[in-house]
């Protein structure tokens, strides 16, 4: 039997499970007070921005949040008709780019206004950011009524267009009983603030306050958006976290087998020599490593499913190649498929387990995929199928 061969690597971006995710988590937002902001910075959290923005417009979404311009400017060359928000700080000297491709930014401070009225030459649409204790960027509103003449005097200032005002928690994803309470503190901060502006005469169409954890955990349909990240992709904000609803992971990470070969008692494998046989061992040899975004850190703690079984990691991971022992799964031979992100039958080793593993969080795996990956595309129209 003649054997295909895979490519060495490839991202499959599941758009029928982005689809999916999307939906349940509409059914915690209110229809009519809440809808849901597509945030899909970082190109979509390393799954690819214009095909999930394209899924998601399909859908009726129509704010989108990214966090810089050239993610914003990408959005709008490719098709987006609807809100292109940027959620954190841009550059005043790119105001009257924001305006001419209706991009909204967020404001952070009473200096960042002034510079954005003074670079301004039209009008810009802007969403006031409000610090309640996430301790980076935006207005201080520790003092509501304060805040909210600073919020008025922004508002009276040339070329400035006020859109909306919103604020990001700090720790929506934890059920400790002090991380709740301060959950809460930051909501009413921001609440109080927000009532004080609009006393002032201050108008706001977007108030929004939920990420993806607040979401499920704490849903308020006062926050007219959710911006919804890394739940759309299938994966939690926090390890331990309990999401009320099934979502699955959007990106699976294959590569292939590029040799197998029988080792020896003593032998050693990979950089270092870290990993010796104690026994005859059977090593599959992937052409994947660091580079393509696996975290080498995971060297010696890792695993892959190669025909539907689970086969551990050993040795170094080097910079584009890794070794799996497969001692004891049947004939496994060059060109195999090899899972490194995703499931086949019951076995599944997902992003969030890799980010576990190594102390991180599964964000920065997806994001992490380098570019030298290719995404493949599945379901959804851009498969080809309904042609
Ligand atoms: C990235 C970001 C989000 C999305 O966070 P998730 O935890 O992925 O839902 C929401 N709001 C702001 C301000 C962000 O920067």
């Amino acid at each position: 039997m003649k054997k295909e061969f895979l490519n060495r690597i490839r991202a499959e971006i599941n758009l029928d499970a982005a689809e999916r995710n999307l939906s349940s988590l509409k059914g915690f937002l209110y229809d009519g007070f809440t809808k849901p902001a597509c945030v899909i910075k970082a190109d979509g959290y390393g799954h690819g921005d214009l095909p999930l923005m394209n899924l998601y417009q399909d859908m009726g979404v129509d704010f989108f949040c990214v966090s810089n311009i050239e993610e914003a400017l990408r959005l709008r060359n490719g098709g987006c008709k609807g809100d292109i928000f940027i959620l954190g700080w841009s550059s005043p000297e790119d105001a009257d780019v924001l305006a001419e491709n209706d991009i909204i930014t967020a404001v952070v401070s009473r200096e960042n206004a002034e510079a954005f009225s003074q670079k301004a030459s039209k009008p810009i649409r802007v969403h006031i950011k409000v610090d309640t204790g996430m301790g980076r960027v935006g207005l201080n509103a520790d003092d509501a009524e304060e805040c909210a003449e600073l919020i008025a005097e922004i508002a009276a200032m040339p070329n400035i267009s006020i859109d909306g005002i919103f604020t990001h928690f700090a720790a929506a994803d934890s059920r400790l009983d002090d991380d709740i309470t301060f959950t809460e503190e930051q909501k009413q901060k921001f609440l109080a603030a927000v009532n004080a502006a609009e006393r002032l005469g201050v108008k706001f169409n977007q108030i929004h306050f939920l990420n993806s954890a607040a979401t499920v955990y704490c849903y308020d349909s006062r926050s007219t958006l959710a911006r919804l990240g890394i739940l759309l992709y299938g994966l939690r904000p926090a390890y331990a976290m309990n999401i009320p609803v099934a979502l699955q992971p959007v990106m699976s990470l294959k590569t292939v087998v590029s040799q197998v070969k029988t080792i020896h008692k003593g032998d050693s494998v990979s950089y270092g020599r870290t990993y010796i046989a104690k026994d005859d061992e059977v090593i599959a040899t992937v052409p994947c490593g660091y580079a393509d975004g696996y975290p080498r850190q995971l060297s010696g703690n890792c695993a892959a499913i190669i025909k539907g079984k689970r086969a551990k990691g050993i040795g170094r991971i080097c910079m584009d190649q890794m070794v799996f022992n497969v001692t004891g799964i049947d004939g496994v031979s060059e060109g195999d498929e090899v899972i490194l992100i995703g499931s086949d039958g019951n076995e599944s080793i997902t992003a969030d387990d890799l980010a576990e593993a190594c102390g991180t969080i599964g964000y920065e795996i997806v994001c992490g995929i380098s570019k030298r990956v290719p995404r493949i595309y599945l379901g959804g129209k851009q498969s080809g199928n309904d042609n």
